[in-house]
This record gives structure tokens, C-alpha cells and sequence, in this order.
């Protein structure tokens, strides 16, 4: 897709070998295990589909959806469950899958969350941080690329819906 009004933060070629580097990471920390990659939709779709094929051990995916916090629930962090997991985690070595922790309230909500349902591990791996931005301690397990405080699109990430399927991963100008 060709847009004007774009500065490339991060080039499809960049994102594709850092993402190597994590799945080469990511399957030795699993080796011996089949570890259960849940994809926080949408935004971590193009990242999960990326990093899974660079994974060398089985590997199960599953997805859930999460509503943004409104204005009332900001501070609390609470986070509504638009789609839940079509299983169960319980014994499982759970790997949460996310596109960007920004201010860490919705991993945060997702982690405790999940942890309550009884895995037999649960860790994080981020494509983005922007760790300015932070209003909870959360520090993910591993992260592709640590950013600054600037909207970003592309690679999965979107303004208002658009801009997804934008291969590198952009900051938009006027
Ligand atoms: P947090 O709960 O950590 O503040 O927010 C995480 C969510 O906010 C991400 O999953 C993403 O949906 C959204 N978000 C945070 N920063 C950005 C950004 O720079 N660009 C886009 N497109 N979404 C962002």
C-alpha cells in the first residue's frame, strides 16, 4: 500500500530479522515444550503469522480480543474480554503474543488474568515497547524493538482501522 504522508520507523527488513532473532529465541527457551501462542487480535496478527513460522518446535495458536479501557476505566486497568480462548490453559506453557505495550494496563490485566486460570507457565513477547509511556511496572519476557513515544502504523498496527497491511512499520506526518 503507497501513502505520502509517512516516516518509516522500522523497514519491513529490519522487523523481519529481528522477528528471526526472537522465534530463534523463543524456540530454545520451548525446546521439549508445545507452548500455546495466544495472538491479541488484531493488532498482533501479522506478527504472530511471522514469528510462528520461524519457530522450530510445535507450536499451538489460539486468539482473544480485548476492548481498549474507556475513559472510567483508564486508571484501573480494567480490560473488557470481547473474545475469550476456545480452550482451556490450565498445565499449559502459555506464550501471550502482543503488538505494542504502551502504557502495560491491558498486558498487565491480561496477565493476571490469565495466570488465574492456571498455566503452567505464562510469558509475554512484545514486537513493540514504548516504555515512556508506562503507568504499571510491566516488563515483557522479550521484545522486538524498544520505540519512542510516537504513534506508530503498519505491520498489523492500525489508525482507526487503517494502515495494517503497510509492510514496514511507520510513524504518519502530515
Ligand atoms: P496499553 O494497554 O499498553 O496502553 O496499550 C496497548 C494497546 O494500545 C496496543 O495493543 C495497541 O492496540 C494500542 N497502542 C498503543 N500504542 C500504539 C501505537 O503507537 N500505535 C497503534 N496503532 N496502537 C497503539
Amino acid at each position: 500500500m503507497e501513502i505520502e504522508n509517512k516516516e518509516v520507523l522500522l523497514s519491513a527488513e529490519e522487523i523481519e530479522e529481528r522477528v528471526e532473532v526472537l522465534a530463534a529465541q523463543i524456540t530454545e527457551d520451548y525446546r521439549g515444550k508445545k507452548p500455546l501462542l495466544i495472538g491479541v487480535l488484531k493488532g498482533a496478527v501479522i506478527f504472530l503469522s511471522d514469528l510462528i513460522r520461524h519457530i522450530k518446535i510445535p507450536v499451538e495458536i489460539d486468539f482473544m480480543a480485548v476492548s481498549s479501557y474507556g475513559a472510567d476505566t483508564a486508571s484501573s486497568g480494567v480490560v473488557r474480554i470481547l473474545k475469550d480462548l476456545e480452550q482451556s490453559i490450565q498445565g499449559k506453557d502459555v506464550l501471550i503474543v502482543e503488538d505494542i505495550v504502551d502504557t502495560g494496563l491491558t498486558l498487565n490485566y491480561l496477565r493476571e488474568n490469565l495466570i488465574s486460570r492456571g498455566p503452567s507457565s505464562l510469558k509475554v513477547v512484545t514486537l513493540l515497547d514504548k516504555p515512556d509511556r508506562r503507568k504499571v511496572v510491566f516488563e515483557p519476557d522479550y521484545c522486538g524493538f524498544m520505540i519512542p513515544d510516537k504513534f506508530v502504523v503498519g505491520y498489523g498496527l492500525d489508525f482507526d482501522e487503517n494502515y495494517r497491511q503497510l509492510a514496514d512499520l511507520c510513524i504518519l506526518t502530515d
